[in-house]
């Protein structure tokens, strides 16, 4: 039978945390077929349109967003954690299950009316996308959609975003 994207990736129970069941995708990163197949999956509903920018959520964002946006001939904008980026940013704080976090964006790297695809490896909570969404949408970016390899639709991520009206493409999902 032919292996699909989620027999590539590997779950580490207790990580970070006893009682978290972490979805690895280093595994399906370095696999060559598996990591094809998840990017060509990634775009496939974006092929044809335009997409200007894809932008990559770090750090696991980063390694599928550059590889899409080569793929849909796109420009790649990564949002980073707080005080990586050297230029004048944007940021937005989000809550985490302890504690808050915050991300940034060049305050640069969007024209206002450029269409953006927003990808990561995984969807929880959806708090890091939501986040990612409100930089894009504050430099006056449309955004097109949200890609992710894994969904966790336990953590309420989909019906979140969805709530916002932004339509969710994820390749596989674990209950
Ligand atoms: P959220 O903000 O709760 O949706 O969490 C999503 C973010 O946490 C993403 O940037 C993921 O990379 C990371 N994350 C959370 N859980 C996992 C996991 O099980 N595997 C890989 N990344 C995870």
């Amino acid at each position: 039978m032919t292996a699909t994207v989620q027999d590539y990736i590997r779950t580490i129970p207790d990580f970070p945390h006893e009682g978290i069941m972490f979805r690895d995708v280093t595994t399906l990163f370095g696999h060559p077929r598996g990591f094809r197949m998840a990017v060509d999956q990634l775009l496939s509903p974006y092929a044809g349109q335009q997409i200007d920018l894809v932008v990559g959520l770090e750090a696991r964002g980063f390694i599928l967003g550059g590889a899409v946006a080569h793929q849909l001939s796109a420009g790649f904008v990564p949002v980073r954690k707080k005080g990586k980026l050297p230029a004048a940013t944007l940021s937005e704080d989000y809550t985490l299950e302890y504690g808050s976090a915050t991300v940034e964006i060049h305050d640069d790297a969007i024209a206002a009316g450029q269409s953006v695809l927003i990808v990561d490896d995984l969807l929880a909570t959806g708090g890091t996308a939501e986040a990612g969404i409100k930089l894009v949408e504050r430099l006056g970016g449309n955004i097109i959609g949200c890609a992710f390899v894994v969904d966790l639709p336990d953590l309420g991520g989909r019906a979140r975003l969805e709530q916002m009206g932004m339509p969710v493409h994820a390749l596989c999902s674990y209950a």
